[in-house]
């Protein structure tokens, strides 16, 4: 209760009473949910979501917010549901919770789809409601911030999601300050050795460095007096230990190679200053050519504003230097977050820069979300859109984009607009016609030439760098798939019913749709898509189509003549050949495969519905492979005596293995065969041979 308590005090300096007592409800509420369960730390469960919700009240966020943190692991760990916090805290608050709840895992075939199906319902919740998104960077700072707790596998899983997923995403909300706790932590438990060795190397060097620095800070605070420059602060700083690693990797140097590990962080009143201050930085320092960077003019695309240039200071230790003012100092640490922090209540609605930002990457992500197939790629498109740093470019018409750094005109052109991307045949930048493959610099002037009727090529897949143009072109792509699918269908059906002597026009309107029916599809084009994709076999549905009534094809075997090409494939695990008796079995996507009745493989009990009644056509015209197991006494030239058997039985060998045993010598043929016949008279001649101990086919 001291807990809560303390929470609440939190919660009195920006809430209203009547608010608090609401609070106070979901939180009897979490505490009965939660009775008798413990965290891995072994303390009462109750105490992690009074932790998030008290990292939500440091940022002043809404009663919603703060109540939905208390509630927000109730539905994974309790009986209550969705509809009982609905009726008991509204409909709001059940949505939030909702969108921070896991999905229930069994309905996965694996962690990892699992996972990306849970961060995409997440992400689509977070569209509706940013809410929602800083509820569960909460719940995750905290169980970061808990991880030593857990054991070592879950301690990688956890830190490699963090980082991939959630210090981009605070990132991309502009919440600095949560990006670099992700990422320190998440550096620390994913590469612990590398993390200690790194950070103890830069204590070691900050010794001197120190002294520098503070060096640095003076010689600014000095000047900027002079100038008459009013100023809130002038701090060195090191830079994080996640981004050094980064750096390190990036440029594949060592630590002390790394330059700028320093910034020096310059807070000023207005806008005017800052560019004043930028002259004096370089007249103090002398700039390193092209590092300089106008983040107020052109902010970041999660709405970071600041000046950064980086100079070479005193001793030759390059450190950077940003200019920015203190509210754009605050956005920068706390992003949409700010919202809440630096507005009075009751709120003002009119969003911060950083929440304009935020909103347009949200509608972002619903447009990728529109046009992905799947969950596993719906993540890679984001994961592509989130991890990157940008550049700006313009439009003919002036207009300044930003995009993902190493983004091409192709990005481009789909970034101006879906219909742009998918009829784009060429590019100029700065009027010169480029390839459209070329990648973009800040400052380039990009136009696109469209042509009525062109499409995407798959090739550009191979280029692209957003989330927004790789989703498009797959759209493209899968579209196309689905209308050859259907053409080759229809061809395949067609082909089928001629051995019932009809075709697809004569079909009985009862019996497509009863065969619709049964396959759970809603036209004969989607039956069409179905057989192209070998979902359905042509020859099955024919069958289907031209039985009368409830008899269904599994009475009538479907007769293999061994030409059905790569619709039909034979089983490499036992080999049938004609004369077996054999069974089918349906592969989504692939078609039928023949196996023998005997197979191990084969179990009737389990999903009997993908078994089809099959047996062998009597006029086969091709050969077979069956596998010959052959222990004979080793002796020279026993080879070419079996070799020379076979041969006499107008067989071939395919393959070869020899498997040397103690006494004796094991050799495993593939041969071609006709049939059961033509084996067994291969069989009887090689027995004959007096150098061969055992022959069995596999
Ligand atoms: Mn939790």
């Amino acid at each position: 209760m001291f807990e809560f308590a303390e929470l609440r005090e939190k919660l009195a300096t920006y809430l209203s009473v009547d608010k608090i007592e609401l609070i106070s409800e979901s939180y009897a509420v979490a505490y009965a949910a939660h009775e008798g369960q413990f965290r891995k730390s072994g303390e009462p469960y109750i105490t992690h979501p009074i932790a998030v919700a008290r990292i939500l009240a440091n940022f002043k966020l809404d009663a919603d917010s703060i109540m939905a943190a208390l509630l927000h692991d109730v539905m994974e760990d309790s009986s209550i549901d969705k509809e009982f916090i609905a009726n008991k805290f509204g409909d709001k608050i059940a949505e939030l919770v909702d969108g921070v709840t896991k999905l229930d895992q069994i309905s996965f075939e694996s962690k990892i789809e699992a996972q990306a199906e849970n961060l995409r319902k997440m992400m689509m919740a977070m569209a509706r409601d940013i809410r929602v998104i800083l509820v569960k960077l909460a719940d995750r700072l905290h169980n970061m911030r808990t991880l030593e707790c857990v054991s070592r596998e879950k301690q990688v899983r956890i830190a490699e999601e963090t980082l991939e997923i959630y210090a981009p995403i605070a990132s991309r909300l502009g919440m600095q300050k949560f990006k670099i706790e992700f990422e320190n932590l998440g550096f620390a438990f994913l590469y612990p050795v590398r993390y200690k060795v790194l950070q103890e190397t830069i204590e070691k060097s900050r010794g001197n460095h120190i002294e520098i620095v503070n060096e640095i800070e003076n010689m600014f605070s000095i000047k900027l007096n002079s100038e008459k420059i009013k100023f809130l602060s002038v701090k060195g700083r090191e830079k994080h230990l996640y981004s050094l690693y980064k750096k390190m990797k990036l440029k594949d140097v060592a630590i002390q190679d790394v330059s700028d590990i320093y910034a020096i962080r310059i807070i000023l009143e207005n806008i005017d200053d800052c560019y004043r201050v930028l002259g004096i930085a370089h007249s103090l320092f002398k700039p390193v050519h092209g590092r300089f960077k106008d983040y107020i003019a052109v902010p970041k695309a999660n709405g970071y504003q600041s000046l950064h240039t980086t100079v070479i200071g005193i001793h030759g230790i390059t450190f950077e230097v940003q200019i920015r003012t203190a509210e754009m100092d605050n956005m920068a640490e706390n992003g949409v977050c700010s919202h809440w922090l630096y507005k009075s209540f009751p709120y003002d609605d009119a969003d911060t820069q950083a929440e304009l930002m935020a909103k347009e990457w949200l509608r972002g992500l619903l447009d990728i979300e529109n046009t992905t197939g799947n969950s596993l790629e719906f993540i890679e498109n984001v994961k592509m859109d989130i991890f990157q740093d940008e550049v700006y470019v313009f439009t003919p018409g002036g207009e300044i984009l930003s995009l993902a750094a190493g983004a091409t005109c192709v990005d481009f052109a789909f970034a101006v607009h879906t219909d742009v991307g998918n009829s784009c045949i060429a590019a100029k930048i700065d009027r010169k016609i480029v390839p459209l493959s070329t990648r973009i610099m800040s400052g380039q002037t990009i136009e696109i030439v469209n042509a009525p009727g062109a499409h995407p090529n798959p090739a550009w897949l191979g280029f692209v760098v957003t989330g927004k143009a790789r989703s498009n072109i797959r759209h493209w792509l899968r579209s196309q798939q689905t209308h050859e699918a259907q053409n080759l269908g229809k061809r395949l059906l067609e082909r089928a019913m001629l051995s019932f002597e009809t075709n697809i026009q004569s079909i009985a309107v009862d019996n497509l749709t009863r065969v619709l029916n049964e396959l759970k599809l809603s036209s004969i084009e989607q039956l069409y898509i179905e057989i192209g994709l070998g979902n359905q076999l042509a020859q099955l549905v024919a069958q289907r189509l031209n039985i009368d009534g409830l008899n269904l094809d599994n009475k009538t075997p479907l007769a293999i003549k061994g030409t059905e090409g790569v619709v039909i494939n034979y089983a490499k695990c036992c080999k049938p050949i004609p004369g077996d008796k054999i069974v089918g079995f349906l592969v989504s996507g692939k078609g039928m495969f023949v196996h023998r009745e005997v197979c191990s493989h084969m179990d009737l009990k389990k999903s009997p519905e993908k078994y089809v009644h099959v047996e062998w056509s009597r006029s086969i015209d091709r050969v077979f492979v069956a596998e010959l197991k052959i222990d004979v006494i080793d002796k020279k030239g026993i080879l070419a005596i079996i070799a020379g058997a076979l041969a006499e039985c107008n067989s071939n060998i395919e393959t070869l293995n020899i498997e040397q045993a103690d006494i004796y010598t094991t050799f495993v043929f593939n041969i071609h065969v006709q049939n059961r016949n033509h084996l067994a008279i291969i069989i009887k001649r090689i027995r004959k041979l007096d150098v061969v101990v055992r022959i069995s086919r596999i």
